[in-house]
């Protein structure tokens, strides 16, 4: 019996696929392959959920060259009356062909309409830092010295050195703390700061991390950012910086 269910199911699906198919022409939402144009997290998802209805999920990444949540990075980051979420595409082809593209990464800000599309995860996440908290760039740099976390969290002694460095109106839901890694981990990683922010890499900025035993860190001011360049950026309507 369970297997006539099932069977009866999937010819369903196949129904309903089949007339999907037929009415792709129909479809009105953000496009059904690669775009550059802004679509909110919600219109994304929906779009990169239907051509796996109609296409499969197999290699589906690749194939759609469609915008779907990185796997890290499923969660949003609220700051201020700013969301981050992060998506990405895969424009690379198959192995031994050339391929079309990249790796692209976005950005969206849904309570701006804002996106940036980058090659590099990291030049995202700055440059929606750069969108939702200007200043952040002169934050101090959490030195390699201190021991940020361990299995359960942030160190004590991470805590105490950020709370005691880091301007108070720094210190807010979704904001942001720069550390100094290994030349191996740069990676910005989300909701790892003591206010559920990023963590970002120290790489972030052109400058090292104070001297072992300075109570001043960076404070330089950085106006001129010399990191990749986003290569796309859009802010459609309602007035930033209001
Ligand atoms: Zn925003």
């Amino acid at each position: 019996m369970a297997e006539v269910y099932g069977q009866l199911a999937f010819d369903f699906d196949e129904l309903a696929r089949e007339e999907a198919r037929a009415q792709v022409d129909q479809w009105r939402d953000a496009p059904l392959h690669f775009t550059s144009e802004y679509y909110s997290p919600h219109e994304l998802e929906e779009a990169f959920a239907h051509w796996t209805f109609l296409n499969g999920n197999f290699d589906s990444y690749r194939r759609s060259h469609m915008w779907h949540r990185g796997i890290a990075h499923e969660q949003q980051t609220v700051l201020g009356d700013h969301s981050g979420e992060m998506f990405s595409a895969d424009l690379r082809s198959d192995r031994g062909h050339l391929g079309p593209g990249e790796l692209l990464a976005q950005m969206i800000c849904e309570p701006c309409d804002w996106h940036v599309i980058t090659a590099d995860e990291n030049a995202a996440v700055e440059a929606w830092h750069d969108h939702a908290l200007p200043g952040w760039r002169a934050l101090p740099v959490v030195p390699a010295q201190i021991k940020v976390r361990h299995e359960s969290g942030l160190t004590t002694v991470a805590k105490t050195w950020i709370a005691e460095r880091y301007p108070a109106d720094m210190q807010v839901h979704g904001a942001p703390i720069i550390t100094e890694r290994s030349p191996v981990g740069t990676r910005h990683v989300p909701s790892y700061s003591p206010w559920g922010g990023y963590d970002l890499s120290s790489t972030a900025l052109d400058t090292p991390a104070a001297p072992r035993g300075s109570s001043r860190t960076v404070r330089r001011e950085l106006p001129d950012f010399a990191g990749p360049r986003p290569c796309v950026t859009s802010d459609r309507g309602r007035g930033l910086g209001d």
